[in-house]
């Protein structure tokens, strides 16, 4: 298959919504390709070069991917931002009209072939495979001979796809939807696979090798990551112990990093929660399985949380920097110490363990580890307990409690009532809507994601603390595009400008300090919970109380690591 109808067929789904139209052309694309093409088709479309669990990257920026289109079109840098610019940001529709209207002729040799899509994957293969003396100039020349050999059409989508964004509106959902129908295979079996490979794009190469017959042998296989199983949100200890039958397992709930550990005889790889490769940046915890997990074959499931000096728990956002890997590895093992504490087993020397009950598991696990720790536990059917349980948590820096089912299976990939998390919930926000920027996909021509700001109560100016496009329905936001539209004060790139007139209230997970915003914090995990009309933006929440509220978690937290 040539790699320009892979183009075309992103150009349909760009311009469509109807979710069922996708889905239809899709699969028929599907029902077309070779059993090769099948995997690198479906990563890509979902804007992966490589399949999910492979941990190859392609390492290549923004800045170079721009180099090189100027390069080969012989175009300013101006035009091209311009184009970004006036796209939304978007360098792969900026790359097609800056290639369509190239300054420098393209030099075509007279058997040149079009791309097929296996030669792509080919090429970036050999991009995210240079390394050493000289990988940064092989990549760029890699890179310049392939978008060199573009249509405009397909050099939009191949910055896509290096870029790793393809906003065509297709997301893994329906592209489960579509693999269901390209095979003829019941949409729940693609998802149960799709749940023990952690892949549509895999899932569906198996479809293509096997048919149905090649799912149901399908099994855990070591390196290969599986969807965590997750948590649905309880109130209190309460609560939870009533939807789990008056007994149940609470555990510390880690404000860290959930990671998947695979390990076979002297292999380790560690897999983050959306099942990226992170063995590289955790060459301590690698060490740690090595020497004290006792088994041959494991996966092993926990939470790694970065420790201050004094050995107690830092925010978050401190061990992010080692997943970002600003600088040398080996610096980072020195500089943001993790630790380590497991919390499940769902497989070991050849036999899963997931239909087992938790207490099982939880005993296997124990049973299998020397010298590291497991999360902290209690079983309880007392509410008082289970409260003071939760309070202890909280004092010694943690996010909250897990109460676990204790017979419940592992559901790989669900999010269901068999966990429960309960976190100590921050008071919700009044803030005023400064800005928006225009979704993608579905949401294309609506302005969905805005900017939420508190009020200087010095200055009286409004200082943005957070951005979200998540709280308000479709319809709302339809209403809510009309209404900020009636007050632009000013387009700046894709962010539209609004009179400060709105006030929304917002719920959140956490306030951190940012270098992102003037006010120098934001929210994390922010999300509209009501439209207040019945506020004006004088009664909105100052920065001086946001603030507050950042110390006073900030105090709870460093009250026992010396930081800040
Ligand atoms: P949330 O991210 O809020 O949905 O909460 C679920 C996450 O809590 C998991 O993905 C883990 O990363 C994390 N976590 C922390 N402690 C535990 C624990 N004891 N058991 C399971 N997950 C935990």
């Amino acid at each position: 298959m040539k790699f320009r109808d892979l183009a075309y067929l992103c150009e349909r789904l760009e311009a469509t919504t109807k979710r069922n139209f996708m889905v239809s052309i899709v699969a028929d694309f599907l029902k077309h390709l070779s059993k090769e093409e099948v995997e690198p088709v479906i990563s890509m479309m979902l804007g992966r070069p490589f399949p999910k669990w492979d941990p190859r990257k392609l390492d290549v920026s923004w800045a170079t991917l721009s180099k090189i289109i100027l390069r080969l079109t012989g175009t300013d840098w101006r035009d091209l931002s311009a184009a970004a610019f006036r796209n939304t940001g978007d360098l792969g529709v900026a790359a097609k009209i800056i290639f369509e209207n190239r300054k420098k002729q393209r030099q075509t040799t007279l058997f040149e072939r079009p791309l097929s899509i296996l030669e792509v994957r080919n090429i970036l293969e050999a991009v995210a495979e240079a390394s050493g003396q000289g990988s940064r100039e092989r990549k760029e020349r890699l890179i310049e001979s392939l978008l060199g050999r573009a249509l405009p059409i397909e050099v939009k989508y191949l910055v896509k796809i290096m870029v790793g964004e393809m906003r065509t509106g297709l997301q893994e959902g329906l592209m489960e939807t579509a693999v269901s129908k390209a095979f003829s295979i019941p949409i729940e079996k693609i998802r149960v696979a799709s749940m023990l490979t952690g892949d549509i794009a895999e899932t569906a190469a198996i479809c293509a090798r096997e048919g149905a017959e090649g799912l149901l042998k399908l099994g855990f296989k070591i390196f290969r990551p599986v969807k965590p199983m997750l948590a649905q949100m309880a109130e209190n200890p309460e609560e939870a112990l009533k939807e789990h039958g008056g007994k149940t397992a609470f555990e510390y709930k880690l404000d860290g990093a959930r990671i998947q550990i695979h390990k076979s005889g002297g292999k380790v790889r560690i897999f983050s929660r959306r099942l990226t490769d992170v063995t590289k940046s955790l060459p301590d915890i690698v060490e740690i399985i090595k020497r004290r997990v006792k088994l041959d074959e494991a996966i092993l499931e926990g939470e790694v949380i970065a420790i201050g000096k004094n050995g107690n728990p830092l925010p978050f956002q401190h061990l992010m920097r080692r997943f970002r890997r600003v600088c040398s590895i080996e610096k980072m093992v020195e500089e943001i110490p993790v630790e380590l504490y497991l919390f499940d087993i769902i497989y070991m020397n050849g036999e899963s363990l997931i239909n087992l009950p938790y207490v099982e598991r939880r005993r296997k696990l124990s049973g299998a580890v020397s010298n590291i720790s497991l999360t902290k536990q209690m079983i309880t059917s007392s509410p008082k307990e289970a409260e003071h349980f939760l309070e202890e948590a909280i004092n010694n820096g943690h996010e909250g409690l897990m109460a676990k089912r204790l017979n419940s299976p592992y559901i790989p990939g669900i999010r269901g009532k068999h966990w429960l998390k309960i976190k100590r919930t921050l008071e919700p926000l009044d803030l005023v809507i400064v800005a928006a920027e225009y979704g993608t996909g579905r949401r294309h021509g609506w302005l969905s994601d805005y900017y939420l700001a508190a009020r200087d109560e010095k200055t009286g100016e409004f200082l943005t603390i957070g951005k979200t496009f998540k709280g308000l329905t479709d319809r709302e936001i339809e209403e809510m595009t009309e209404r900020l539209k009636r007050i632009v004060v000013e387009e700046k790139g894709h962010i539209v400008i609004v009179k400060p007139k709105i006030v929304v209230e917002v719920a959140y997970n956490e306030i951190q300090e940012s270098p992102k915003y003037k006010s120098r914090m934001a929210l994390r995990f922010a999300r509209i919970t009501r439209i207040r009309d019945d506020k004006s933006p004088e009664e909105a929440d100052t920065i001086k109380r946001v603030r507050w509220i950042y110390e006073q978690q900030f105090l709870r937290k460093s009250k026992f690591s010396h930081i800040g």
